[in-house]
């Protein structure tokens, strides 16, 4: 059988970008895990709000935080430790990104004629935090945990973020458009995250393993472009983002989880055809089973 393995987005994507649950993402969820398919997570979230995630969605694998400038592998997990990891707790960490203080520093150096025009996630009272995202106390300071990454509020124009992205990318840092939020990096990325994930899981767990990956906006097209099979999710919030130069291509037509369901269903029920296999996801195939079994 084909291996695969999905990696995600998680807000818009896998869960509903108001309410952040998964809703019939649940499902399919355990039925990857049945079939074996790994899914990783790969967020703009911090390690912080991703463990109480894992445990709940119950992914119990790898995951990729802060819009892919670090990458968390869970220890006795069939991996073996990859060389320049560091470890907490009971995680291995690869980082791909330079340090919060560091971009922080570098925004602050832009002086007051950029200053007032954002406002960072982590300068903001827990009360601000969850008047913008909707997340309760503990979610909004586990948001704030942010180590390799800054994330802002923009309180700008439009043009006037373009240009901010034009300077800041002149400090050899990037800017990304998520779902809410400007995400500043300065190294890393969630498709060069996904893709040294991707050669440590193929080398070790999943022999030539098909990629497949989804996202729903602007900071997903790194992601999207580095797999073999790209899921848009369809956002109600925004416009679908447009990865170029992707082999396989798959736009939802319903939006959020419903839409994930949608598209990787059928994305996996594509490669299970050209590689000869049986609808392994189908409903009809669970009944059958069920039937049968
Ligand atoms: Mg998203």
């Amino acid at each position: 059988m084909t291996n695969i393995v999905v990696y995600t987005d998680l807000d818009g994507t896998l869960l509903d970008h108001e309410s952040y649950e998964p809703g019939p993402a649940r499902e399919l969820l355990m039925l990857l895990a049945d079939r074996g398919i790994p899914v990783v997570p790969c967020t703009s979230k911090t390690r912080a709000e991703m463990l109480p995630i894992c445990e709940d969605l119950g992914l119990t694998g790898p995951f990729i935080v802060e819009n892919g400038t670090a990458v968390w592998i869970p220890e006795g997990r069939g991996l073996p430790r990859p060389p320049g990891t560091g470890a907490d707790g009971d995680h291995w960490c690869h980082v791909l990104g330079k340090s919060r203080g560091y971009i922080s520093g570098a925004l602050a150096g832009l002086g007051g004629e950029w200053a007032n025009r954002f406002h960072s996630l982590c300068d903001m009272s827990l009360r601000q935090v969850s008047a913008v995202t909707g997340l309760n106390e503990s979610q909004a300071r586990a948001a704030r945990a942010r180590h390799h990454s800054e994330t802002l509020l923009w309180l700008g124009s439009a043009a006037d973020r373009s240009e901010f992205a034009r300077v800041v990318s002149e400090l050899d840092m990037e800017v990304l458009q998520g779902g809410r939020f400007l995400h500043v990096l300065a190294g890393g990325g969630k498709g060069e995250a996904m893709a040294w994930l991707h050669g440590i899981l193929c080398a070790h767990m999943f022999p030539d393993a098909t990629s497949i990956a989804a996202g729903d906006a602007e900071n997903d097209l790194t992601l999207l472009e580095a797999a073999d099979h790209a899921l848009v999710v369809r956002s109600p919030a925004h416009e679908p983002p447009q990865p170029g130069g992707v082999a396989k291509l798959y736009i939802s037509a319903a939006k959020g989880p419903a839409g994930w369901v949608e598209g990787i269903t059928a994305i996996i029920e594509d490669i299970d055809r050209e590689s000869g296999h049986g609808r392994f996801l189908s409903k009809r195939y669970h009944h059958y089973a069920a039937q049968s079994g």
